[in-house]
């Protein structure tokens, strides 16, 4: 693969497990740039600035843009390895706590923020053009906003029982506490912010292929995928 494949759809679809594994089999690079919304958020929590303000006065919005703006984040895009830097630290494991998962949403609304990351996701992807690379993204708005040209664009969708039950055993398979009603909430919630924000919301480009993980196994989907690109 030598172009674009965006992946993008709701939380608990299988997405990072898909995309990645779709990268591997074509041999492409491979962003996940939820991992760079989530590891802005973490920049602003560590930063002091009252997560509420970011919403509810111009001068914590202002503040918690500043600081998402000047995060370094590094993102690496090996699928074998993909790891996500904040200042030069690991934060792959903090980043999908359940600390920055409920907060994540209203820094990923901020307008100045999602131009900023969106940018910086175009660089990633131009940079594995030049070196002849193939990548997979992965995202909310991928197919629509960052890549609106990609060569195959996926809209992931699985029932709310089976996202609800993804995000539980991805927890457990993490070391995180779970609470199956509590991971239920949270993605309605989650959904419900991304969908209905202004900037980006969440939805599958005109031209993208709808697949239903609900009752395909990693290999089926990804088999799927694989000769959707292949075509
Ligand atoms: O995919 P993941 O669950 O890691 O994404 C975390 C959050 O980041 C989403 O709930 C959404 O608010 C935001 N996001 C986004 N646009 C993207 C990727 C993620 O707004 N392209």
């Amino acid at each position: 693969l030598q172009g674009v494949v965006a992946v993008d759809g709701p939380s608990g679809t299988g997405k990072s497990t898909t995309a990645r594994g779709l990268a591997m089999r074509l041999g492409a690079r491979y962003l996940d740039t939820g991992a760079m919304y989530r590891a802005a958020t973490l920049a602003v929590m560590r930063s002091g600035v009252p997560l509420d303000a970011t919403v509810t006065d111009a001068d914590g919005h202002d503040d918690a843009v500043a600081v998402a703006l000047g995060a370094d984040l590094g993102m690496s895009t090996d699928p074998a390895e993909p790891r996500v830097r904040l200042g030069g630290e690991d934060v792959g494991a903090e980043i999908r706590g359940a600390d920055v998962t409920r907060n994540v949403s209203a820094i990923s609304a901020l307008t100045e923020v999602r131009r900023h990351l969106v940018d910086e996701q175009r660089r990633i992807i131009a940079a594995a053009h030049d070196d002849g690379s193939g990548i997979v993204v992965e995202g909310r708005d991928i197919g629509t906003v960052v890549a609106p040209d990609a060569d195959l664009k996926i809209y992931l969708v699985a029932s709310d029982t089976v996202r609800a039950g993804r995000r539980s055993a991805e927890d457990t398979s993490a070391g995180r506490a779970t609470d199956a009603t509590a991971t239920g909430a949270d993605l309605v919630r989650r959904d419900r912010l991304d969908s209905s924000r202004a900037a980006s919301p969440l939805r599958a480009a005109d031209d993208a292929v709808e697949v239903d993980t609900s009752t395909l196994d990693i290999d089926g989907v990804l088999d799927r995928l694989e000769e959707l690109a292949a075509d």
